[in-house]
This record gives structure tokens, sequence and C-alpha cells, in this order.
């Protein structure tokens, strides 16, 4: 079976970084897991063995099948439910699916990362913690090691606390990808944030986004017209790329 560049697929062939993720997701038996694009079923079935529930949303007609014989059994058992879909519709097709305190697991197609992120982060009923596989540089600009914050590590760092989980070669995926992965956990997801600073996530990411907007701009100049004098003078000489998350709570309020 050949690899569908369109669906982003480059599928797993070892097992270390699916023990990874499992380790960095703490899944345990009474664990309900949302796993997108689960592909041959590599990590479905590292996932089924910890006893867990498991739910995978696959978009490729051709593999559903194999899943379907591959995991026949968990399917007969109502531990795993396969569902023929896009996982960009899954709210709406399936509103009532999910409950509270879901994990999400995944190696996902690096195509759609952005929106899947933002997907669960925003989501009315979110996951408690997600364990994902993205290309390196994605995990490492959300981790913001370098101590430069983008639009990106504060949207997740307003969320949740980001973890960079460890680097995945690209010599462990087929077809082999032209960059490394890495895995990206996000622990302890909440909207409490927004609900005890009475700030609105609409507000807070208007001025997140308007900070960030014009790169050569200073932050002063980007953020005129947008928040108030007073709180305009206290950015002062400051970047962007320096402000907290709690900064941006307490520009936005
Ligand atoms: N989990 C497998 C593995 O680790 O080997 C496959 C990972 S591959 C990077 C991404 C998977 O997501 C593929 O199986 C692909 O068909 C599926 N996929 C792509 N777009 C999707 C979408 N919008 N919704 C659900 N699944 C999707």
């Amino acid at each position: 079976m050949f690899a569908k560049k369109s669906l982003g697929q480059n599928f797993l062939i070892s097992t270390q970084p699916v023990r990874r993720m499992i380790e960095c997701a703490k899944v345990i038996a009474s664990d309900t897991v949302l796993e997108i694009g689960p592909g041959k079923g590599v990590l479905t079935k590292a996932l089924l063995a910890t006893g867990a529930r498991v739910i995978a949303v696959e978009k490729d007609d051709n593999l559903i099948p194999l899943l379907q014989v591959s995991f026949d059994a968990e399917i007969r058992t109502g531990q795993f439910t396969l569902i023929h879909g896009d996982v960009l519709t899954l709210f709406a097709t399936h509103p009532a699916l999910l409950t509270k305190g879901y994990k999400v697991v995944a190696n996902i197609p690096y195509y759609i990362t952005g929106e899947i992120i933002r997907m669960f982060l925003e989501a009315e009923i979110q996951p408690d913690t997600i364990a994902l596989l993205v290309q390196k540089e994605v995990a490492e600009r959300i981790v913001a090691r370098d101590g430069k914050e983008s639009i990106l590590s504060i949207s997740v760092k307003a969320y949740g606390v980001p973890e960079y989980g460890g680097t995945v070669k690209k010599s462990l995926f087929r077809p082999i990808p032209n960059v490394d992965s890495a895995i990206i956990a996000i622990h302890h997801i909440t909207k409490a944030l927004f609900v005890d600073k009475q700030v609105s996530e609409l507000r807070f990411f208007e001025v997140v986004k308007a900070g960030f907007a014009h790169k050569r701009k200073q932050l002063k100049n980007n953020l005129k017209g947008v928040i108030d004098d007073t709180k305009l003078e206290s950015v002062g000489m400051r970047r962007a790329e320096e402000l907290t998350v709690q900064e941006w709570i307490e520009l936005s309020a």
C-alpha cells in the first residue's frame, strides 16, 4: 500500500516513540484516549495494550478495512471505536462522543498541526492531556527553549503546560520525511486563566495577535489603539517575544 502524501502519511516503523508518547501522556487503563490518524495501527495497538478505551478517527478509506481486521476483537468488546472521517469536523459529526477528562495521543498528519492543536485547546470539552508527534521545529517553538515566545507558544501556554517529550529521528518513519520530529505533550489543560482573570479568550488573542503582527515594528507601536495608553507606557521598549502569558493577560484585561 502506497502512502498518501496528501494525507500526511508517514508511518512509524518503531515502537520506541510510541511507548514514549504513552509515557508522556501517562495513559492508564481507566483513560479514554482519542487517537487521530491511526494509520496502520502501530500506536493504536500500544494504546489498547494499556487497557484504555480508544477512539480513533481515520480519514483514509483504504486504511479503514485494515484497521477493522486488525482490531476486530477490541471493536467487538467496545474497547476500541473506529470512526471513518475527518478529525477537523469530529465535534460537528459526533457532538456527544467525548466527555471531560479524555486524552489525545497521536502521530498527526503535519499539514493540519496548527488546526488540531487549536481545535482541542479551544474545545468546549477540552482534553486533560495531549501528546502529539509533530515536526521537531514546531515542538521547539511551543516550549520556546530559546526564550523566544511566539503566538504559538503563548497560545499553548494560555491553556496548559507544554513538555518537550524527546526527538524522533526521521529514519523511524516510512516514507522518510524531510525533517526530524518530536513529541510535544501539553499537560493540565484548562480555561481557568480566562475564567479567573476576567479576560475573554477573544480579547486575549486579539491583543496577542496585534502584538506579534508586525515583526519589525516595536511592540508598543503594534499595540497602539488596541490597549489603553497607561498600559501602552508600561510596555516600554520590550519585545513581543519576551512577554509571558501572565503579562499578556495583564495587558488584555
Ligand atoms: N498513526 C500512524 C503511525 O504512527 O504510523 C499514522 C500516522 S500518519 C503521520 C497520519 C495519519 O492521519 C494517516 O493515517 C492519515 O491517513 C491520517 N489523516 C490525515 N488527515 C486526516 C484527517 N483530516 N482526519 C483524520 N485522519 C487523518
